[in-house]
């Protein structure tokens, strides 16, 4: 009776499992092209207290005896339970399967589902949050290297299992790539896969999680995942306390994820639009049994009341600011990290993100949707100290709003459509601004002779501990990337109006590698590659000049001042307030493409001159500390919170 039991994945009267699995049998034709990847949270055993951290959690917790039920099921039928680097690895299964995977680091991994696995010789990735490692409830560092001793997988789900689309960039930094380096230091070994804590995903968190160098990212949206999905955008599906032996058998098939899909994308529409933390204040409201509730976001369903007490606490302390970005991945974000890791330390900040992108195909059908998910985090944030804007968000003016200041980056004439139509409107609705921030005298000209008056340059900032390569490392990186041999000349970031393809076009007789960064399609000599911050950096440290031929006005270029940083000699077109960068720095600008060759085949044959150029550019670069910068802007914001509060502009 117990062997029939499991055979059936405790569904005795399973009619021939209805989608065609019979014990030993191939999976269907979906699962040969596809894997499905199990996301379990913490189990419930006789006599065991679940973890106090979540409040919403009762129907997330599978019981061990259901657990144990659908692993051995799966073992039954030669089904294999895989990590997700193994599930990742598999290309050309033998054998049906799909991968395993428990969130949160409950210790309940340890003692409830590790011997479960093992008896069924199932592999599985325990996602952990590296923050809770040795709460009440949870794992410590020797149970998590323990489970990593049995042969288990390790992934990370994050620091603190905040709702990581509400976090500014150094957050996301602590939460990503800290979490990472700490969980290694424990395993000692290498963290490949992360998994998003409540389901929050976009397409900017999968950008950072592979600029943190994961190798994948698993979400909560339901799904089966195809041989060509994208690892850092993995779907799972949840198995939860009250799914039946037969749900599981349908989820393990790849079936009837339809109604799955549909209510995720339901409720996708108000969670973005009230943001998490309102998402779920709201869905409490609303919600008469907490175990109960139709809660979707899965892990999310943590967030406790613990944590919203020491937000509170926190903030009580600190004045709140808000950061509204808009993510056109165009130069201005980093800026933006570092005014986030600026103000982070006096202010308690918040962030809100404008991406179109996101939306894909519906960008139009969402834009208004954006601007009424903005307009009122804008008006409900009247209690924070300032709120703080990039160009988008400048586009609305709610009469009530905290003091704000706009960081421009550029106007006018500038690879962005939006941004030349409507510049007329957005220096209307800048003046408005309490300040106007600008990266260059250029840009601060440019707006003092269109009437404005509240306008302060604060430059960008680099760090310069991140601009120490070692030879080794650029040797390392130029063998990696087959760059021996002939000097490599960087021909700047690919982008519209950046001029990398007439820089290929007007050098091309040269005989050097011509390596670009960013994302191009087509080959030819000119390579491109879209690299990784440290391989970024290697790149302009083993070029031996940097060009920039960008053709528009550029707020500064960060990509020349870094090349500079590297000590290497930049070549640029000196647009905008590009100009103030290389003059000052005293590299070289050459205005046309018609002159550009001579000027790098002068500056190839001097080795003197470049070394010049490189010491030049790498002294002046430097002055632009991260502590300057830092000082700038806690400054301004004083100032301006204390002329909006003496009713002024600050002037
Ligand atoms: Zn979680």
């Amino acid at each position: 009776m117990h062997r029939e039991v499991l055979s059936n994945f405790g569904y005795p009267n399973a009619p021939s499992f209805g989608c065609g699995l019979r014990p030993g049998s191939r999976a269907s034709v979906s699962l040969t092209t596809g894997i499905v990847y199990l996301m379990y949270h913490e189990l419930d055993l006789p006599g065991w207290q679940p973890c106090k951290a979540f409040v919403r959690h009762h129907r997330y917790t599978v019981a061990q005896s259901d657990f144990r039920r659908q692993i051995l099921g799966l073992k039954d039928r030669n089904w294999r339970g895989m990590s997700v680097s193994e599930a990742l690895a598999d290309s050309k299964p033998a054998l049906p399967g799909v991968a395993i995977t428990l969130d949160d680091g409950s210790e309940t991994d340890l003692i409830g589902a590790a011997p479960v696995l093992k008896e069924s010789s199932c592999n599985a990735t325990f996602y952990v949050v590296v923050g809770w490692l040795g709460r009440p409830g949870f794992l410590s560092s020797a149970q998590v290297r323990e489970l990593g001793d049995l042969g288990f997988e390790i992934g990370c789900h994050s620091m603190t299992h905040a709702c990581l689309s509400e976090l500014g960039p150094a957050e996301l930094h602590v939460e990503m790539t800290d979490a990472k380096a700490k969980l290694e230091d424990i395993l000692g070994r290498r963290v490949d896969h992360f998994s998003a804590p409540g389901g929050f995903w976009n397409r900017r968190l999968a950008q950072m999680a592979m600029d943190a160098g994961y190798r994948s990212a698993a979400t909560s949206r339901p799904g089966v995942n195809l041989r060509s999905a994208d690892p850092l955008s993995l779907a799972r599906v949840v198995v939860m306390r009250d799914t039946s032996p037969h749900d599981f058998e349908r989820i393990c098939m790849g079936k009837h994820l339809l109604v799955r899909k549909t209510r995720e994308a339901a409720l996708r529409v108000p969670k973005r639009l009230l943001g998490y933390s309102r998402y779920v204040k709201f869905q409490s409201l609303f919600s008469l049994d907490v175990t109960s509730d139709k809660q979707s976001c899965h892990c999310g369903a943590v967030v406790t009341s613990g944590s919203e007490r020491q937000w509170t606490d926190h903030t009580s302390q600190r004045q709140k600011a808000l950061i509204i970005e808009y993510n056109g991945r165009d130069g201005g974000s980093a800026y933006e990290v570092m005014v986030a890791e600026s103000l982070a330390g006096t202010f308690h900040l918040s962030r809100h993100e404008l991406d179109f992108k996101r939306w894909g195909s519906l960008k139009y059908v969402a834009a208004p949707l954006e601007f009424v998910g903005l307009r009122r985090i804008m008006t409900t944030c009247r209690d924070h100290s300032v709120a703080i804007k990039t160009f988008s968000a400048a586009l609305l003016n709610p009469r009530r709003q905290p003091p704000n200041i706009v960081i421009l980056h550029h106007v006018g004439a500038s690879p962005n459509l939006l941004y030349s139509a409507l510049e007329a409107y957005i220096l209307h609705q800048i003046r408005k601004a309490n300040a106007v921030v600008v990266v260059s005298e250029y840009w601060k000209r440019y707006l003092s002779q269109r009437g404005l008056t509240n306008v302060y340059t604060i430059h960008n900032a680099f760090k310069a501990q991140e601009f120490s390569l070692t030879t080794q490392e650029i040797d390392d990186f130029r063998r990696q990337y087959d760059l021996l041999g002939k000097p490599i000349i960087y021909v700047g970031k690919y982008g519209p109006d950046k001029g990398v393809e007439e820089t290929f076009e007007a050098l091309k007789d040269l005989d050097v590698h011509f390596v670009a960064s960013g994302r191009r399609r087509g080959g030819g000599r000119m390579k491109c590659y879209l690299l990784g911050r440290r391989d970024y950096l290697r790149l302009l440290a083993g070029s031996k000049l940097a060009i920039t031929m960008s053709q528009f006005a550029e707020g500064w270029c960060r990509t020349a001042h870094e090349a500079m940083l590297c000590g290497t000699p930049v070549v640029g077109s000196g647009q905008g307030g590009m100009s103030e960068l290389l003059e000052s720095g005293g590299q070289i600008i050459c205005r046309d493409f018609a002159s550009l060759r001579g000027s790098v085949e002068a500056l190839l044959a001097n080795e003197e001159r470049r070394a010049e150029l490189g010491r030049k550019g790498r002294e002046f670069a430097r002055q632009f500390t991260f502590e300057r910068f830092q000082a700038e802007w806690i400054d301004l914001v004083s100032r301006v919170r204390t002329a909006h509060s003496e009713g002024l502009h600050c002037a």
